[in-house]
Formats: C-alpha cells, structure tokens, sequence
C-alpha cells in the first residue's frame, strides 16, 4: 500500500532528496542531499508536513545561537517508506505516522518509565551532506522503528503538532492532577495553548494569563475556563480571587521570563507545583525561597519533552478527533519557499507554519 509518489521518488534512480539547509542566520535554501538508507532497527519516513518550532525560528532569527549548516524541523508527520533490514514492527509501507519520542528499553530510565531522560529519546541522530539536524525539514528521515506513531486520517499538517502536545501532555500528566484542580498557564503562545489544551484534557479547569488579547480570545478558543488580561489586573490577586484565596495547584510557566517566574512562584497554592516549561535566551533570573518551599511543601520542575506514553497519547487525541488543533495553524508553505515559511513564522502572532514536503 505505499503510495504511487513514493514508489516513484524511490525507483533505483531517486539517490538525492530536497532539504531545506539553513546555512547562517536568516539564509536557507533548498538543496539535494543523498537520500538516506534505513538500518537495522530503523524505518525511512517519507514526510509530508513539518511545523516551525521555536528553536528553528530563533537560529533563523539569530535570538539564539545554533551550528550551521543546519537541518531544523522536530514536529513531524509522514509516510513509513522503507524498513531497514530485520526491523521489526508492526507498520505497513505507506502509514500515515507522526515522527516522536524514542527509547532502548533497556536502560534505567526505560525500566522506570521515564524514558525522556533515556540516551535514544530523539532517535536517530542523522546527517545531511555536512549539514546536522533533526531533519524535519528534509524529505526523508530515518528513525528508529519505536518512534514512529500512527495518526489515523488526521491531516498531516494537524498530525505535525503531535510533538509539542506530547510536551504539554508530559507537564500535565507529571503534575497529576486531580479533576478539577486550577492550573494557571502563564503565556498563550502555542506552547501555552497546549499546555490549555493539555490541562483540560486531565481534567482541570485552566487559568491563562496573558497580556494580548488576541492571544486570550485563542486561549478561550482552545479551552481555557478563565483569562486574565494581565495589563488590566495583577494575575496573583485574580488567581488568588479565583480559587478562594488559595492560590493555584499548578503553575505552569510557558513563557521563559523572570517577572514571569516571580508571578507564578507568588500565586501557588500550598502544595501547589511550578512547571519551567519554556526556554529563554539569555536565560532568565529565578528566585527560589527554599524556607517557603518547605513550609507550605511546594515544588518546581522543569520539563522539555514528551515520553513515549505522552506521544502515544497526543496521536490518539489528535487522530480520534479529541482535541482540534487546527486553529494554531497560520499558514502552510512547500519546501521550495521554505524562507518565506521562516519569515513569517518569526513574525510575532504568528502561531504554527506548516512546510509541506
Ligand atoms: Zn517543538
Ligand atoms: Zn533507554
């Protein structure tokens, strides 16, 4: 059942793929790369739709540094193309799969289940001539046969965002949250909205706080119970007012800012958990009280990406239907016209873009 394009891009003469190179700050191109052949153990994906994240826009941007020549794109949809010798597994040719966590099963963060931290988590680290990268911006990428997930009918582009629900997934499930418990997510930017969207899905009732109000009516859009307009009132006072003067059980920070660490810190409720979710260059200044931590028992953890069972369970919501992620996405651009993709993904208000390969 692999598709008739496939067939075609892969007869005996198809040797080279199209990649998408970014050679330096605010250049890339698209060039022709050896097409990679699958190893033991590993499938070939044919991918058909990769989002912008992030770290691909600000080593675009330059706001952070990177190595080039450079390969970007993690958030993954595609085809199974080929299996690699003895793989085994339980795929079709053709699949419709998202590209996700990886793991040994065997070492000891496999065996405790928590296999983020195991040595495999990203697959197979892949070069592209002398270009390095998680590859998404590529036609073909190889991964090893346990990081592919099936996503059913879903579109591609939608199925691409499977990645950064599987990290909002992972935060949400680390939390363990009680149904009904009140989760603030500080920022609604599209890592905010999947935390939104995360949050509801265990059964919380979901506090954004924000300061644009485009952001906040997308915030409602994707399921959040209450906003905060944070230019029009102080967010710890309102958390406070919302939950009976408690204070939240979950602070989930998802944008990387040092007023926003303070805040979230002042409006935890005892008990109550601070989740580092996002990254900020130059990094942020944090400030931790560790006498209060042990009084009122709270705690902070960071978390960067998805487990298996995270990924898992963002391609069956996503491929059920469970959750509507279409509305984060902007724009969709092909491969050739991968720099106008970056241009626009860097643009603030800008959710996801989507390169369709
Ligand atoms: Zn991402
Ligand atoms: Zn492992």
């Amino acid at each position: 059942m692999t598709s008739p394009v496939i067939e075609a891009e892969r007869t005996a003469e198809a040797t080279t793929m199209r990649v998408g190179v970014m050679a330096g700050v605010r250049d890339i191109g698209v060039q022709d790369v050896a097409m990679p052949v699958p190893g033991p153990g590993q499938v070939l994906v044919r991918i058909r739709a990769t989002a912008i994240c992030t770290w691909e826009q600000r080593s675009y941007s330059g706001a952070q540094a990177n190595k080039f020549p450079f390969v970007g794109g993690h958030e993954i949809a595609g085809e199974i193309a080929a299996f690699g010798p003895g793989t085994e597994n339980d795929f079709q040719l053709g699949e419709r799969v998202a590209v996700g966590s990886a793991a040994c099963g065997k070492c000891h963060w496999c065996k405790t289940g928590q296999d983020r931290a195991c040595k495999q988590h990203y697959g197979v680290a892949q070069k592209y001539g002398d270009a390095w990268g998680p590859g998404g911006f590529a036609q073909y990428k190889l991964q090893v046969a346990d990081g592919v997930y099936r996503i059913g009918d879903a579109p591609f582009e939608v199925a691409a965002l499977s990645e950064p629900l599987s990290c909002a997934m992972h935060a949400n499930r680390l939390l363990n949250l009680r149904p009904g418990e009140d989760v603030v997510v500080l920022g609604a930017g599209v890592m905010g909205l999947m935390n939104v969207v995360a949050a509801r899905q265990y059964g919380a009732r979901v506090i954004v706080s924000e300061v644009d109000p485009a952001r906040l009516a997308m915030a409602r859009r994707m399921g959040a119970t209450e906003l905060i307009d944070a230019t029009k009132v102080d967010p710890i006072a309102r958390v406070k007012e919302l939950t009976e003067g408690r204070g939240a059980e979950a602070v989930i920070a998802a944008i990387g800012h040092e007023k926003a660490n303070e805040q979230g810190m002042a409006m935890l409720s005892d008990k109550g958990r601070f989740v580092l979710f996002a990254a900020a260059h130059p990094e942020p200044a944090f400030t931790f009280a560790p006498n209060e931590a042990h009084n009122r028992e709270t705690g902070v953890f960071g978390v960067i990406s998805g487990e298996k069972q995270d990924f898992y369970a963002a391609t069956r919501l996503i491929r059920y239907g469970l959750v509507d992620l279409s509305p984060l996405i902007d724009a969709t651009y092909p491969l050739e016209e991968i720099g106008a993709a970056l241009d626009q993904a860097i643009k603030p208000g800008t959710y996801r873009v989507i390169v369709e390969l």
